[in-house]
């Protein structure tokens, strides 16, 4: 049984000591040194070695720290030699303790081993995987990061101006009204399309300008098998010197056949965008019946698909670009539209009610 350690050291009284006090006080630090050696060899585990050391070296409360706090209630003669004999114990003590931890840890782990039966099954581990819309997403980014797009990545609230006003939709344009927007005040709202990277993009580049951005867009819509009042959408734009018409579509046949396969066939018909003049309404032939005509395709052979047109000399100006010298084109196309299509659903609200059982099949 160890004694009460460090008993002498305690308590020593401020009046001077004489020769015989400072012989005590080394008995003492021998004492606790012995005291120390009787622990030491006690200790089998990690909880006794922590108990150990905890005794001994604890900042607030160990032995050998409170003694060497003590050190200024010793006659000034005798300090340094006090001092240095309890170091020396500290250093010896952290010493022994060091040297005596990595068998300690070990043979813990090894105790708790021979517990655990290793042989034992885990426990399933059930996976995630990429949603559906995000695989689409990311497949479309691919695609025109591999032409030399840059992507960029727009906040979801957006400035008035960038959803509308720069792109040539001033406040009491009748189209906005066509886009039922969620305001947070006069100046904020929650983005209706992606189309904001073209003003966002001609701010941030000179021509020659390639840029798409995807992502969340929101309008007030109802929430039905066709409508949703958040949705994904990509939108692109490219701003160079003699861009046209044919460019426009030479890009976007490229594209389509890369997303629904070579075979798919395109056509432009007039449509009016704001933002582009001309405009222009994207069908490609039916995915379903390859043009022949079906229910999905309302017999016509074509789905409509996108909306595009070339760049507004208004929104190249409002952006400071040089519309005497650059032309451009851009389009805008809904990615949840892409789904239903690519994957045959007809619920738009399949992809967002995070049902497993219809998401495990992507
Ligand atoms: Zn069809």
């Amino acid at each position: 049984m160890p004694a009460t350690p460090g008993v002498a050291v305690f308590g020593v009284p401020r009046t001077p000591v004489s020769g015989y006090e400072v012989v005590r006080m080394n008995e003492s630090i021998d004492t606790l040194r012995q005291e120390f050696e009787q622990d030491f060899a006690a200790i089998s585990d990690m909880e006794t070695w922590k108990s150990v050391r905890d005794r001994y070296l604890a900042r607030d409360s160990g032995v050998i720290t409170t003694a060497l706090k003590k050190l200024r209630d010793i006659p000034k003669e005798d300090r340094p030699a006090f001092g240095q004999a309890m170091n020396r114990l500290r250093t010896f003590v952290e010493e022994r303790l060091q040297e005596k931890f990595a068998a300690v840890r070990d043979a813990d782990l090894a105790s708790k081993l021979q517990k655990t039966d290793v042989t034992r099954p885990g426990f399933p581990i059930s996976l995630g995987a990429v949603h559906p819309i995000k695989q689409l997403q990311k497949e479309i980014e691919q695609i025109f990061v591999s032409m030399g797009f840059q992507v960029f990545d727009l906040p979801e609230i957006e400035k008035d101006y960038y959803n509308f006003e720069a792109l040539n939709m001033p406040r009491n344009h009748p189209a906005r009204d066509a886009q039922d927007t969620f305001y947070f005040d006069q100046t904020n709202l929650l983005r209706t399309h992606c189309s904001a990277v073209q003003v966002h993009s001609m701010e941030a580049m000179k021509p020659p300008i390639r840029a798409i951005s995807t992502g969340k867009v929101y309008r007030r819509d109802p929430f039905d098998a066709t409508h949703s009042p958040m949705f994904y959408q990509v939108d692109v734009i490219v701003v160079e010197e003699g861009i046209t018409m044919g460019d426009l579509k030479g890009m976007l046949d490229a594209f389509l056949k890369r997303l629904f396969g070579p075979g798919t066939l395109m056509r432009l018909r007039p449509g009016f965008f704001p933002f582009v003049e001309p405009g222009a309404e994207v069908d490609i032939s039916c995915i379903f019946c390859s043009g022949r005509g079906c229910a999905k395709c309302k017999q016509s052979g074509w789905i409509e698909i996108l909306g595009a047109g070339m760049v507004h000399p208004k929104v190249l100006r409002m952006s400071n670009i040089d519309d005497s010298r650059y032309s451009g084109f851009a389009w805008g196309m809904g990615i949840d539209r892409v789904a239903i299509l690519k994957y045959g659903v007809d619920d738009i609200r399949l992809f967002f009610d995070n049902d497993l059982r219809f998401l495990r099949q992507f």
